[in-house]
């Protein structure tokens, strides 16, 4: 369980690609890939305290197709791009 703004100010922290995002950008963004998760029923709102609680552990997965950065349920999900439905997808960030 967590807030989404501590995820937002940890994504903007820690991922380059956010650098040079403002806040607000960051969480529209992640708004977006939050209810996105919720309408494929990988985690729930609690909406009384803004948090998010995931339903299981998520993996990210990028598309090497698009580049899309997908977020999988790593329990149940079919590993597909949510966005071109290519399963050419590795691990996000990639192992060294
Ligand atoms: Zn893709």
């Amino acid at each position: 369980m967590f807030d989404n703004n501590d995820i937002c100010r940890f994504m903007k922290e820690n991922y380059l690609k956010y650098k040079n995002w403002n806040i607000e950008e960051i969480t529209k963004l992640f708004n977006i890939v939050i209810s996105d998760l919720h309408d494929r029923n990988v985690l729930i709102f609690q909406k009384d305290t803004d948090a998010v609680i995931l339903k299981s552990r998520f993996v990210r997965k990028q598309c090497l197709k698009c580049y899309y950065i997908n977020y999988l349920s790593a329990s149940s999900e079919s590993p597909n791009c949510h966005r071109c439905k290519s399963d050419n997808l590795k691990d996000f960030p990639s192992k060294k």
